[in-house]
């Protein structure tokens, strides 16, 4: 089929990229002219495991092409995905759709086939209604069928999760749409469970999930505290609650509190949504602002472990929001570190992150200096804080980082270092919920 994807962010180009691997003939399109230059000279934009590769490998085929004009892009569509932003109103916090509202404005034009418009970014409940009058009132001789394809995937684990999704969910309110969808997708029968529904129960099941994430999260952070103040041990709790098959293992790490460009902003959409629909959503409401008070309160944390030094000097280590991505949107390590300098301005920071420096820098400027590697940040350092859970800080040598630390101190917000090792070593070694 063919498939036109219009925006080539953290979910977009995965999508376009995998879209092309299973056999489509696939078109992106983004109005950054940035970006496009550099997808059309196989430069990627983002750091995704394994879509590198991947990206390469169809762009030498000829199966994915990248355009900045729309007319281009989407005239000979069977299937046009909507893969914009919608980030956070900067007052109300609902979702804005500008970009959604846009973009769709100027796909009416170019319709002149029955031609799915499939929205796959995060939008609130009704969207989709608000999108079939915006094309018929703009194109009245368009045929076409708006559904709602909510995207699921991991950043950071986005290839993988385009081949392998727990779900597929299509949103579509006519036969004929179903079917065409279902052929876009007919790689995965037999491998996914392809769930179809009402397109405003598909809006609503993405926001319910990530605010249940979120919810989850924010549950395991406060039970951290408790063991904190109680003399139990976060790690064990986690643990034994993981056995029960009804509660599962998958997020219940505690750390810093979630952060990336979803959780934060579709929590405070979905409650924006509570409100407006007179639902009570408090257990949401709770979750976002504990989640915030936590990011406060981990800068708080590193503080009070260096109050008696003047002066100072701390490896920051973790950038991203979380390991296997360089975005740094709504990260948590942004926030403290805002925080730290924000209380204390003669701290002095030295920032490493494997993926994420270039994308830090965007959002902190020059605050804080940024090291090239893990040993350059450590050198003279404190204390060494871990912040993303990456795997290279997993492995950090403990033995060298004694030898070129001032201080011997740790404090590992995503429990990750060998505890054991670190007392041995004669590092006063503090982590979450313990
Ligand atoms: P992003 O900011 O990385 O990418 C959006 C892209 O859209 C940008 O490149 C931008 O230039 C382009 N764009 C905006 N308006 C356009 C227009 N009118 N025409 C052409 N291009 C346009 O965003 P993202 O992280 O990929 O998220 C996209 C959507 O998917 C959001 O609604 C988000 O909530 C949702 N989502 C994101 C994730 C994730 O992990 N990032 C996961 C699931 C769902």
């Amino acid at each position: 089929m063919k498939v036109a994807v219009i925006g080539t962010g953290y979910v977009g180009l995965p999508t376009g990229v995998g879209l092309a691997e299973i056999g489509h003939s696939v078109v992106c399109i983004d109005m950054d002219k940035c970006k496009i230059d550099a997808l059309r000279k196989g430069e990627i934009t983002i750091f995704e495991n394994g879509l590198e590769e991947l990206f390469r490998k169809n762009l030498n085929d000829g199966k994915i092409k990248f355009s900045n004009s729309m007319k281009e892009g989407v005239e000979d569509a069977d299937i046009i995905i909507v893969a914009v932003g919608t980030p956070p109103h900067p007052v109300t916090k609902e979702a804005d759709l500008k970009y959604i509202y846009a973009a769709v404005t100027e796909v009416a034009d170019y319709l002149n086939k029955y031609t799915i418009i499939a929205i796959k970014s995060t939008v609130p409940v009704g969207t989709g209604d608000d999108i079939e009058t915006i094309i018929n009132n703009r194109n009245p001789k368009a045929d076409f069928a708006v559904v709602s394809l909510p995207e699921f995937l991991r950043e950071g684990l986005a290839v993988y999760d385009f081949f392998h999704p727990d779900r597929i969910i299509i949103g579509a309110n006519t036969q004929r749409a179903k079917d065409k969808v279902k052929e876009m997708y007919s790689y995965f029968q037999d491998k996914t469970e392809i769930l179809f529904v009402k397109r405003r129960s598909s809006e609503t099941i993405k926001y319910a999930s990530n605010s249940f994430l979120a919810v989850k999260i924010h549950y395991i952070n406060e039970m951290a505290d408790f063991c904190e103040k109680i003399g139990a041990d976060i790690s064990e709790v986690a643990k034994g609650m993981s056995l029960d098959t009804r509660i599962g293992a998958k997020f219940l790490n505690s750390g810093p509190g979630y952060g990336g460009s979803c959780f934060p902003k579709d929590t405070q959409a979905m409650a924006y949504m509570g409100k407006m629909n007179d639902i009570n959503l408090s257990l949401i409401e709770s979750a976002i602002k504990g989640n915030i008070a936590r990011k406060k309160s981990m800068a708080k944390r590193i503080l009070k472990s260096v109050v008696d030094i003047k002066d100072p000097k701390i490896a920051f280590l973790g950038l991203a929001f979380k390991s296997g991505t360089d975005d740094c949107r709504e990260s948590p390590s942004i926030v403290i570190l805002k925080e730290l300098l924000d209380k204390n301005a003669n701290i002095k920071i030295t920032a490493f992150d494997p993926k994420a420096v270039e994308n830090a820098k965007t959002l902190l400027g020059n605050v804080v200096l940024y090291a090239d590697n893990i040993e350059e940040a450590l050198k003279g350092a404190d204390i060494m804080v871990i912040a993303t859970e990456w795997e290279d800080f997993k492995k950090i040598d403990l033995e060298k980082a004694k030898i070129s630390m001032r201080n011997r101190r740790i404090l590992d917000l995503r429990n990750i270092l060998d505890e054991q090792k670190a007392v041995q070593l004669g590092f006063e070694y503090k982590r979450i919920g313990k």
